[in-house]
């Protein structure tokens, strides 16, 4: 598809093709009212990849994207904390030391844990010793001028810390719908090192964990030295296609998974089944829009966060709803659409198994995971986060 005016949004080269076309969604951030009438305001969702530099990007600017701060799941808090841990390894939790954060709306400010460490944020001018973008710099549209105002920031010997949802993982998962409005840039960690030598520094330490289906912690230094881990999870990358156009190519091909869903889900209605969701969050949208569900195939999506709760899903008629009131509707199947919630739900809603009732994951067609027994139950009840 031609895309001639199109201009990578880091190395700034129009040498690229869209490598995969969502058609028209609505924006995933604005949850309309029940009771607002459809069609809600749609743009096209397309991504393009760079052939210089191999940045996966959005193409479309649709405008202002208020991202509404969601539940943090356990396992981001897990997460962070290992995070943090991590940083305390590489000896970067100094006490004294300076750190800005380049906030976002994922996982929550690091500052308040840096400060027990003794790290002081650096307020005002000025550079600091550690620098961190916690899922920040997918939301800059300009990712030259991010890129550069975080090398700017860096004192001398400093570090940048980077938390990211790793292209990779969308190869590697088949996880297209992780393509959305406001999500300008899909770094792997090969693409992510090329930018960053552009600006003096390089990857030095880089750590996959399992979360959304693998995402990376790096630190970036001006001398960097990757270890032998480090270049194997770059390897790694390399191996599942980041940098291979024909492999890229293929989310197209994923993407066929949304007519998968919605036939699965037409068989379980016709089976008598009462199928309902849970997690109303940003990766569902385009999913469900593309699969063109509606309240006849899932008549509810169950969401924690009391910010969507009365609210439909964009693009559909589909109600949010209350955890509460999923279990006291005793659905045959609750459709997760984050799988990585599927330990954390079971803990926090026992009743939806004991009714007999089963969650599906997209895995990513859609598998029903077997009832828990007793023992794994009681494993499964932490603490109730959601
Ligand atoms: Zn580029």
């Amino acid at each position: 598809m031609d895309t001639p005016s199109f201009r990578c949004r880091s190395c700034g080269s129009s040498a690229g093709e869209v490598v995969l076309d969502l058609g028209r969604q609505p924006s995933w951030d604005r949850m309309p009212p029940v009771a607002q009438p459809l069609p809600d305001p749609s743009h096209l969702l397309r991504m393009w990849w760079c052939a210089a530099c191999g940045l996966a990007q959005l193409i479309e600017d649709a405008g202002s994207v208020e991202e509404i701060p969601g539940i943090e799941p356990q396992a981001m808090l897990d997460q962070t904390e290992l995070s943090i841990t991590r940083m305390g390894d590489e000896g970067l939790l100094r006490p004294a030391a300076t750190v800005i954060e380049f906030g976002s709306p994922h996982g929550g400010s690091w500052l308040p844990r840096l400060a027990g460490h003794g790290l002081v944020e650096q307020t005002g001018a000025g550079s600091a010793d550690i620098v961190i973008d916690v899922y920040g710099l997918l939301h800059e549209p300009d990712q030259e001028v991010s890129l550069q105002a975080k090398a700017e920031a860096l004192a001398p010997g400093g570090t940048l810390v980077v938390q990211l949802h790793s292209f990779a993982t969308m190869l590697r998962t088949g996880q297209w719908y992780d393509l959305r409005h406001g999500h300008f840039a899909y770094w792997s960690v090969p693409a992510l090192d090329g930018a960053l030598r552009t600006h003096g520094l390089g990857v030095h330490r880089a750590w996959w964990y399992p979360m959304a289906g693998g995402t990376v912690l790096l630190t970036a230094t001006r001398s960097p030295a990757p270890d032998a881990a480090t270049l194997a999870l770059i390897e790694s990358e390399r191996d599942a296609g980041v940098c291979d156009v024909t492999r890229v190519r293929r989310l197209q091909d994923d993407a066929a998974s949304a007519g998968r869903l919605r036939e699965w889900l037409t068989a379980e209605r016709s089976a008598g089944r009462l199928v309902l969701g849970y997690g109303a969050a940003s990766r569902s949208v385009p999913l469900v829009c593309r699969a063109g569900i509606d309240t006849g195939l899932l008549p509810a999506i169950a969401d924690a966060s009391p910010a969507k709760q009365g609210k439909r899903m964009p693009g559909t008629d589909i109600p949010i709803i209350s955890p509460a009131e999923l279990v006291a509707r005793s659905p045959d199947r609750v459709l997760l659409f984050l799988a990585g919630l599927a330990d954390e739900v079971r803990g926090a809603l026992p009743d939806i198994e004991e009714a007999g009732g089963r969650w599906v994951v997209l895995d990513p067609e859609p598998r029903a995971i077997e009832a828990a027994t007793a023992a794994e139950t009681s494993t499964l009840c932490r603490p109730m986060t959601l």
